[in-house]
């Protein structure tokens, strides 16, 4: 139980690290951005812009730091501060030099960053969808506003460069704004993958658990009956092999029940062993296994004196005591149009008779019809 509890703290524990990892990478990447609009603007000489831009960076780096050590609601909050200073670091942008350089075009790649974080760090169902949305409805603003600003007003910076670096800055921030979005949409496209492979591997063993006995890890009881179905809808003969350790009571009794675990995990595994291909082992009670095999009679009695043989070779060991166990197997044919019911009663009869004459034996068909 401890070891499961630790398990599931270090799963999440990991789930937050790469949560963080995935945030910072794009903080990261803001922040280059930034101090490459530092040196931007210095070739510009635009001292407001150059000082807005360190003041960015600055808080960028303290993001990163917060990031590095605190948890949701300190994440929340510089996703916040993110948000908030691209917005008017267009506005400033747009006051400054203009509309004509795209400046403005950050606000644009907000949109995505907003729905990506909001819905990763906001619990609230509807806030999560909410906050970004109403964002969004800013950053939408805020893009029109600096086109607006920068028309009616003009910009204070009257920037006397050549087409060829207007268009060269024009070109830069595109890139800029479309690495961004390629970032934010390849870190949501991860997520999604790693979200996906969570499911299907939640459902493998969902399907293990529904199917798997945990103690002896055969299939259980609805498995096989599944596997009956199966075979009657295919119109399959096949056999079945009850076994049933003999004297079992007497080695719980003797050694343990923890022993006998032991004993009846092994001789699961030496079952498995002598059916693997040729059909499917199941535990059908307590201490009864169910064989059904889909080879014939004769090969189906071989594979069970196999079995009933090695149970009885194999030394049993456990805190330095060792026995011997033996088992006693009944085996019936089930062809098409039998009841199962009727075929697992003649595998239940032949066992019982196994029993009464000694245990430790194979009971066929060929000895008791
Ligand atoms: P027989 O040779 O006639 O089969 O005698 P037996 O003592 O094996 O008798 P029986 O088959 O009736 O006993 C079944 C015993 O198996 C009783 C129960 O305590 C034990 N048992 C059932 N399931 C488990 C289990 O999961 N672990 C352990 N250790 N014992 C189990
Ligand atoms: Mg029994
Ligand atoms: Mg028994």
């Amino acid at each position: 139980m401890i070891t499961k509890l630790s398990y599931i703290k270090n799963l999440l524990e990991r789930s937050i690290q790469i949560e963080k990892f995935k945030y910072k990478l794009i903080i990261y990447a803001i922040t280059a951005v930034h101090i490459l609009l530092v040196g931007l603007f210095s070739v510009l000489r635009i001292y407001p812009m150059i000082i807005f831009n360190i003041g960015s960076v600055i808080t960028y780096l303290k993001c990163i730091s917060i990031i590095k050590y605190g948890y949701e609601k300190e994440l929340i909050r510089t996703f916040y501060i993110t948000y908030v200073e691209i917005i008017i670091h267009s506005f400033v942008a747009a006051i400054f030099v203009g509309w004509r350089f795209g400046f403005s075009q950050y606000t644009i790649g907000l949109i995505p960053f907003g729905y990506y974080m909001c819905v990763t760090l906001i619990e609230d169902s509807k806030k999560k969808y909410l906050v970004p949305t109403l964002l969004g409805l800013a950053a939408l603003l805020s893009f029109v506003g600096c086109r607006m600003i920068s028309m009616f007003t003009g910009s204070i910076y009257q920037l006397n460069v050549s087409p060829a670096l207007e268009l060269a800055i024009y070109i830069f921030n595109s890139i800029c704004n479309f690495g961004f979005l390629f970032l934010v949409t390849l870190v949501f496209i991860m997520d999604m993958q790693a979200a996906t492979n969570l499911l299907r591997n939640q459902n493998v063993a969902l399907d293990n658990m529904a199917s798997i006995d945990p103690l002896t890890g055969l299939y259980n009881r609805r498995s096989m009956q599944d596997f009956f179905n199966s075979a009657i809808k295919t119109e399959e003969n096949f056999c079945l092999i009850m076994c049933d350790i003999d004297n079992f009571k007497k080695v719980n009794d003797t050694y343990g029940h923890d022993f006998g675990d032991v004993v009846l995990k092994e001789i699961s595994q030496i079952i498995r062993t002598h059916v693997a291909g040729h059909g499917f082992v199941c535990r059908w009670g307590g201490e009864e296994i169910l064989i059904m095999t889909k080879v014939p009679l004769d090969y189906t009695c071989k594979i069970a004196e196999s079995i009933r043989s090695s149970v009885e070779e194999h030394l049993f060991v456990w805190n330095e005591t060792t026995i011997h166990c033996s088992l006693t197997l009944g085996v019936a044919v089930h062809r098409i149009g039998n009841v199962v019911e009727d075929t697992i009663t003649h595998a239940d009869r032949r066992l019982y008779y196994g029993k009464k004459n000694g245990k430790n034996r194979v009971i066929s068909p060929f000895d008791v019809p």
